[in-house]
């Protein structure tokens, strides 16, 4: 097993719509269980593959009631909102409220190249959501509302920028 460094912010994997997995083979098997221990790590409660830089249709995700792996989602079903203040691992120490189905069930494989079907609501819907978001390039900046999302954005600029002042 190891560690990967968590993309953040910036990073072009981030925007890049993730690939679907053709065949369940054992490097497969193995990234699963490096994202497994990158994300308890982290900690964090969900982890998809282009976070740690394989633009790959694969998340991981325990939001506290045991692991779970999905590969290729698709969304079969959606319904009800809920408002969540909602955090990712790719823009560090941020949170805001966003609103979403509050119920989902998505049908994948697991690493057995089996087809299951998962639902969950409240925190375990959102972070389905919220993973399969970015198995298509997207960030839970793009679910802000347009106000909201400017100036966040500005504020990443502002912060990626000093950073970059502060390495000299
Ligand atoms: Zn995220």
């Amino acid at each position: 097993m190891a560690l990967f460094p968590i993309r953040t912010f910036g990073d072009p994997v981030l925007r890049t719509v993730a690939e679907s997995v053709d065949e369940i083979t054992s490097a497969l098997v193995r990234l699963v269980d490096d994202m497994f221990e990158t994300m308890y790590d982290a900690p964090g409660v969900g982890l998809a593959a282009p976070q740690i830089g394989i633009s790959k249709r694969v998340f991981v995700a325990d939001v506290g009631e045991g692991p779970f792996v999905m590969v290729n989602p698709e969304i079969v079903e959606r319904s009800g909102e809920w408002e969540y203040d909602e955090g990712c691992l790719s823009v560090p120490g941020k949170f805001w409220e966003i609103e979403r189905p509050a119920f989902i069930r998505v049908r994948g494989l697991d690493l057995d190249g089996r087809d299951i079907e998962i639902e969950g609501d409240e925190l375990t819907g959102r972070v389905i959501q919220h993973e399969m978001d970015h198995l298509d390039g997207m960030l839970l900046l793009e679910r802000l509302p347009r106000r909201v999302r400017k100036e966040a954005l500005r504020e990443l600029r502002e912060e990626a920028l000093g950073l970059r002042v502060a390495d000299g």
